[in-house]
């Protein structure tokens, strides 16, 4: 074969290649087209190697050159394809328009949290402070100080989360009113919010861990009008105008004891399934400080009077938010969650 034999049939391969390569649509037929020109069995350039012996040995070097440099150009050609044709099939996913959209979740408030920080501000313009206490306490802070008679049933084992001989977990924030008292002279206004727990079963109103706001004021001359007009004040900032009433009731920490109702929320006082029929509300227990409460925490209760009262925001969340069952709130399901916090 002479040299010009040999260039044509190299020439005539290239063009061929190239134009196999262009041709190639997918990842499968572009591998097609490289095993039919490059592939080692019965690839055309292979077999076109094949053929250098027949050239005179003179013209050797120039044909291995030919046929090296149109075997660099169709790799580099193959490679420009498989590119081109990735990148076509990633900008088409790109653009796929029926993909449904990835909603974009924004963190927020619990319902719980937004309405312990409404309580708050209300009693904060009054001049309350905060106060925090520990979550796990002794029996002379949660129940001995506050009252409650050895044989109380609240004491039982069935009722109050021990974790050792006299240690629990609180079943109510009102240690805090003792340890505010120990720590700080009157005039005492606190707030105090916080978790509580107890061995409830966890049904449509009840949790075996809550949220719970305590309130105290102490000074000299404290009345129960001071409590029942704080307290009709809160009932007024946070529902908006409404009727409010107080009930007796018994406390162990408080005497004389009331519990305070606002109109239904739902019914505005007609009544209706929510509240059962009564139209009114319970949000909060109350009462005036009971003087051997005062006198355990190390005050004079002959001089100092004083008004506490505890509720439960979670409650409150409910009446306000008109949720069924208590379990919603803490089921942590954001569907949920979110419609109310934002
Ligand atoms: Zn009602």
């Amino acid at each position: 074969m002479t040299l010009s034999e040999f260039q044509q049939l190299v020439t005539t391969l290239a063009a061929d290649g190239e134009k196999l390569i262009d041709a190639a649509t997918t990842a499968s037929s572009l591998e097609d087209a490289r095993t039919s020109l490059l592939g080692r069995k019965s690839g055309r350039l292979p077999e076109l190697f094949k053929q250098l012996p027949s050239l005179a040995p003179e013209e050797l070097r120039e044909g291995g050159s030919l046929i090296n440099a149109v075997k660099a150009k169709l790799e580099a050609r193959l490679e420009d394809r498989r590119r081109q044709l990735d990148a076509a099939s990633s900008s088409k996913r790109n653009v796929d328009l029926t993909m449904p959209a990835r909603r974009q979740w924004q963190g927020s408030k619990h319902p719980v949290t937004l309405v312990i920080e409404e309580i708050e501000e209300i009693f904060r313009e009054l001049g309350f402070t905060i106060a925090l206490g520990p979550e796990a306490e002794t029996e002379w802070y949660n129940f001995t100080s506050l009252n409650f008679p050895p044989d109380h049933p609240a004491l039982d084992l069935h009722d109050t989360l021990y974790l050792g001989e006299n240690v629990m977990l609180r079943t109510h924030t009102s240690p805090v009113q003792i340890r505010t008292m120990q720590k700080f002279k009157p005039p005492i206004r606190i707030l105090s919010p916080g978790n509580a727990y107890r061995r409830d079963f966890f049904d449509a109103s009840h949790a075996p861990m809550f949220a719970q706001i305590e309130g105290l004021a102490i000074d000299d001359g404290v009345s129960f009008v001071d409590l029942k007009a704080t307290l009709t004040h809160f009932a007024n900032q946070f529902f908006g105008k409404t009727k409010t009433r107080f009930r007796p009731s018994y406390f162990p920490f408080t005497e004389p004891s009331a519990e305070m109702d606002v109109e239904c929320q739902l019914c505005h006082g007609s009544g209706c399934p929510g509240c059962k029929g009564t139209g009114w509300m319970e949000i909060l227990g109350s009462g005036m400080v009971h003087p051997s409460v005062i006198n355990a925490a190390g005050l004079d209760a002959d001089r100092y009077t004083g008004w506490a009262f505890g509720m439960g925001p979670a409650r409150i969340a409910m009446l306000r938010y008109d949720i069924p069952d208590i379990r919603i709130l803490y089921d942590s399901d954001v569907r949920f969650l979110y419609q109310i916090s934002r």
